[in-house]
């Protein structure tokens, strides 16, 4: 079985030059010669040019500062991992026996890469148009963009409107479960007031829950 194949109709482009695609799908275990690296210090670049283009368009009315935020999103190993599980990308890869031991398949740091090298490939094979098009198949609007809110950013912004040295501080209450699954619960004070509890897998992730809660109280008051 080719594990290439089948890749070309979830992305909705077929490769002129098959051995591109191979090589863009090929990790550095497989000790075949060629492997994905260079295409991926390609890919990095024409990846990163056409998302800037993209929120360029597509968000009109914001600063360069949020666009910066949305792009290092974007081009980041989460959001580009995420997007190489969705089209089960993984299952394309060609690795060599010690990688797919180690569960290469599933790593997010070589999931990310491959995005990188097949959109690398894509553009050497059928221009930047085609790459554009492949990128836009996932970011094609605003939603597919899919930025999760910054809660603690937002709060922050919120308390600073009336000019006042406001403090926003956090505090463990509590920790429940098995050291390898705990839950973590949070609480997030305003200039000492508890305004907000939050629960989660890492503190981090309850203190977003936290200042989530604590912003729908204060969008209902202020
Ligand atoms: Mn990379």
């Amino acid at each position: 079985m080719d594990r290439t194949e089948g890749l070309e109709e979830k992305i909705g482009y077929t490769f002129k030059d098959r051995e591109l695609l191979k090589e863009a799908l090929t990790h550095s275990s497989c000790q075949t010669g060629s492997s994905y690296e260079r295409l991926e210090f390609l890919g990095d670049s024409v990846l990163e040019m056409i998302v800037r283009k993209k929120l360029f368009e597509l968000f009109p009315e914001d600063d360069e500062g949020r666009l910066t935020h949305m792009r290092i999103r974007l081009v980041g190993e989460e959001y580009l991992s995420g997007w190489a599980k969705k089209i089960s990308l993984g299952d394309h890869i060609l690795f060599g026996y010690g990688e797919i031991m180690n569960g290469g398949r599933e790593k997010e740091s070589i999931l990310a890469d491959v995005v990188e090298s097949l959109t690398a490939a894509i553009y050497l094979d059928g221009g930047m148009e085609a790459a554009e098009k492949f990128v836009n198949s996932v970011i094609s609007n605003k939603n597919g963009i899919d930025i999760p809110a910054d809660y603690k950013s937002e709060l922050q912004e919120l308390i600073q409107k009336d000019g006042l040295p406001h403090t926003i501080s956090y505090q463990e209450s509590g920790r429940e479960g098995p050291p390898h699954n705990q839950v973590f619960t949070m609480d997030l004070m305003i200039d000492g007031e508890l305004m907000g509890t939050g629960k989660g897998s890492s503190k981090k992730n309850a203190e977003k829950e936290a200042a989530k809660v604590a912003l729908e109280k204060l969008n209902n008051t202020v």
